[in-house]
């Protein structure tokens, strides 16, 4: 074990994030002076008990939502400085997220649902948007259901679908929250095994997670207690042997 520093390659740079929920007459102080950086081709793994931030954490990566105090830099973005419009343009080009619960929209066909974020994207057209969803669907082995919709698909096969929706727009980091959460082992293990690839093929990753076997296949693995980052430190990805 390694312990990690920031350096000057980071793709991702969070400097003293502090998030408060305020509802009610209730303030939840749920992030407290986050530093954290994230390097280009790093898999980065998340965990820690219920309820300690780490879904917070991961939709401020994803610029799903703004922090109380503190500055984010993403993919050379002061991302904390953003409008919502900017922030969404942004989202749609740099990231690319996937859900626990898979978060398909049941009226649209698998296709259409892979397609969906890019048609966001002013940079990109139709046809490349066609070649990029069936780039996407192959390299998740699910190109012969393109037509399908979620509700004729296996959970395993939908969180792959979503792996496919994750990455058709090649963005610069894949967020995953618990992505084999609501998953058997088995299809746990093909998420797992797809992310693995992906990784190999360069894809930046941080993934939250409950399962420690999930969490030692990432190179590093932070740790979050209590709204702060207690442990950081380089997995030897030799020792994370995964049965
Ligand atoms: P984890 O993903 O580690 O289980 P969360 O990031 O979801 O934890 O939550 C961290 C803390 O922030 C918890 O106390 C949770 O109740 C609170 N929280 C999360 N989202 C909201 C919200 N939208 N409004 C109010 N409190 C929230
Ligand atoms: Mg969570």
């Amino acid at each position: 074990m390694i312990t990690t520093s920031a350096t000057s390659k980071s793709l991702v740079t969070l400097n003293n994030i502090k998030k408060v929920f305020f509802t009610d007459d209730v303030e939840t102080h749920a992030l407290n002076e986050i530093n954290l950086s994230i390097n280009k081709g790093e898999y980065l793994s998340i965990t820690g008990p219920s309820g300690c931030g780490k879904s917070t954490l991961l939709s401020l990566l994803g610029l799903l939502d703004t922090s109380t105090a503190g500055t984010y830099q993403l993919a050379g973005h002061e991302a904390s400085d953003l409008s919502r419009d900017e922030r969404a343009k942004i989202r749609n080009k740099e990231i690319g997220f996937i859900f626990q619960a898979f978060n398909l929209i049941s009226d649209l066909s698998v296709a259409e649902n892979v397609e969906l974020p890019l048609t966001y994207r002013s940079d990109i057209t139709k046809s490349q948007r066609a070649e990029m969803v069936k780039d996407a669907l192959e390299k998740v082995d699910m190109q012969h259901r393109a037509n399908h919709f979620p509700s004729q698909l296996s959970g395993g096969q939908q969180q792959r679908v979503a792996v496919a929706r994750a990455i058709a727009g090649n963005p610069s980091i894949i967020l995953a929250d618990e992505p084999t959460g609501n998953l058997d082992s088995k299809n746990a293990q093909v998420v797992m095994s797809l992310l693995d690839r992906l990784h190999d093929q360069g894809a930046t990753i941080c993934m939250v997670t409950h399962d420690p076997r999930s969490a030692a296949r990432a190179g590093r693995t932070i740790e979050v207690f209590d709204g702060k980052i207690v442990s950081d430190q380089l997995t030897e990805k030799s020792q994370a042997v995964v049965l």
